[in-house]
């Protein structure tokens, strides 16, 4: 079972990379993809109250002309090896519903929007102070239900990225509750925290599903978990989301999938995606989907 499709990527366009746009258009290639999709940062809510000093310089918005000039370049210069869509990662955030609207609307040069929540409370989970005076399981599900109600606000994106983001950093926290729990079943940290949001999750789903909006496969923390130590119970190394939602997923009749690396750096460009080949066929999926000019197209998984 083989990804062909990368549709979560970014390049040095997106505030935290620093990877040229056509380096990763030749890793692509040499991973042997047939289409990816830049998908650079934008969030309007940001900065967030808890992000440093030293990276205020560099924002999360876009250069959208000179985006669009650098992809066409490598679209005139790679297209006939790899299809390359222009997209972004837009932050779904309250009070900024409308604004993300509006720059979906203005930007009709857009293949894919992916609608991702990096924030709750104006805060970002990347960074510890996040978890400050709450349990991991209190974050958790906090992330999950603002997810929800930013799900039934906004229309206006492809695809639902990261659904459970927030566990890549939760499981940092060490949670004795988890870590009991992992060591007398031996499950994920997905699993887990599927069984304690369950519900809040098959609202999320059926809202996509009723609107025909994708959920994203993304694999970034596989591909991150390589270089840690196996052993590691701090180490998030699933896709978000996993198994359960998956499984979940289908059985509400969800069938547009897009899978998406969310590889910042060019080694990280298609990573991750034989496990998740596996996982979405084993969970019933016999096709994932690319995007062109925000429409689905079918790519049968081979
Ligand atoms: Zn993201
Ligand atoms: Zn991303």
């Amino acid at each position: 079972m083989v990804l062909s499709c990368d549709f979560h990527l970014h390049s040095a366009f997106s505030a935290d990379s620093e990877a040229p746009m056509e380096k990763q258009v030749q890793a692509a290639l040499k991973a042997g993809l047939s289409a990816i999709c830049f998908t650079e940062h934008i969030d309007l809510d940001w900065p967030y109250e808890n992000t440093p000093k030293e990276e205020l310089s560099s924002p999360f918005t876009v250069d959208m002309a000179s985006y669009e000039k650098e992809l066409l370049r490598l679209r005139d210069r790679y297209g006939d090896r790899i299809r390359i869509g222009m997209g972004i990662e837009l932050g779904l955030a309250k009070g900024y519903e409308e604004a993300a609207e509006d720059f979906v609307r203005a930007h009709d040069e857009l293949d894919f929007v992916i609608g991702s929540v990096h924030s709750l409370d104006h805060k970002d989970p990347y960074f510890a102070d996040f978890f400050s005076g709450f349990s991991p399981r209190e974050r958790i599900a906090a992330y999950l239900s603002h997810t929800w109600e930013l799900v039934e606000r906004c229309s206006f994106f492809q695809s639902l990225g990261h659904l459970d983001y927030i566990l890549r950093y939760a499981i940092k926290q060490e949670d004795p509750e988890f870590l009991s729990y992992l060591a007398s079943h031996g499950t994920s940290y997905g699993s887990f925290c599927f069984s304690q949001n369950q519900h809040a999750i098959e609202k999320i789903l059926s809202i996509l599903i009723k609107r025909g909006q994708a959920l994203e496969v993304n694999t970034q923390a596989i591909a991150k978990a390589t270089a840690a130590d196996p052993a590691d119970p701090a180490v998030f190394r699933e896709t978000n989301p996993g198994r359960d939602t998956l499984l979940l997923y289908h059985a509400l009749g969800g069938k547009l999938v897009t899978t998406g690396s969310d590889a910042h750096v060019p080694e990280g460009v298609g990573k991750g995606f034989p496990e998740a080949a596996k996982l979405l066929a084993s969970c019933g999926f016999p096709t994932t989907f690319r995007y062109e000019h925000r429409e689905p197209v079918a790519v049968p998984l081979r």
